[in-house]
């Protein structure tokens, strides 16, 4: 049997990276060759951090691992994987929260490109109830969220804090 290139995609919106990140895409860094962290240039989505900040905290807080790079893109992750003639799509699953969205999409992606994977690492036990939208909660109330977040991230949250959008008049 032939081996498969050992390449993979971590696609996300990273808004802002977390350890819970960090660990999967250390583990990928472990199984692959080389890894690709996509971070997802989605403006309908919103994001509280604009994409060059998101690349920028991204990168640094995965400068450590050498076969990784960090790249942005803004259209179908399987379109990503086959310009980067990558194998596999790794996504990171947490109990119970992340199982039907992530099943619907790796289902949406196998028939869109049948030859791509999508691997699922189990989020370990210390991140399972980690997500970008709590640190964006905790910091939003003055929290410190270093526990939770990269060095450089933590240094950047200390500066800039995701206010809750203004309400709007009646
Ligand atoms: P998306 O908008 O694509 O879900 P996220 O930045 O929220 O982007 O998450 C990117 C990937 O990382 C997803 O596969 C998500 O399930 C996974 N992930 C998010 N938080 C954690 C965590 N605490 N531990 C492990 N994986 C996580």
């Amino acid at each position: 049997m032939q081996t498969a290139v050992q390449k993979a995609i971590y696609p996300g919106s990273f808004d802002p990276f977390t350890l819970g990140h960090q660990d999967i895409a250390e583990r990928a860094a472990r199984l692959f060759t080389s890894v690709v962290v996509a971070v997802v240039n989605n403006p309908k989505k919103q994001p509280w951090l604009p994409i060059e900040t998101r690349l920028q905290l991204t990168r640094n807080s995965l400068a450590h691992l050498e076969n990784v790079t960090v790249v942005d893109f803004d259209g179908l992750t399987v379109h990503l994987a086959q310009a980067h003639q990558a194998g596999t799509l790794i996504r990171g699953l947490r109990a119970l929260s992340d199982f039907e969205a992530e099943c619907m999409m790796a289902q949406m992606n196998q028939q869109l490109a049948p030859d791509i994977e999508t691997l699922f690492l189990m989020a370990s036990l210390e991140h399972q109830f980690l997500s970008s939208s709590a640190v964006k909660e905790v910091a939003c109330c003055h929290g410190d969220v270093s526990r939770w977040v990269p060095k450089p991230v933590a240094a950047y949250m200390k500066t800039h804090s995701p206010l809750r959008p203004k309400p709007t008049a009646l």
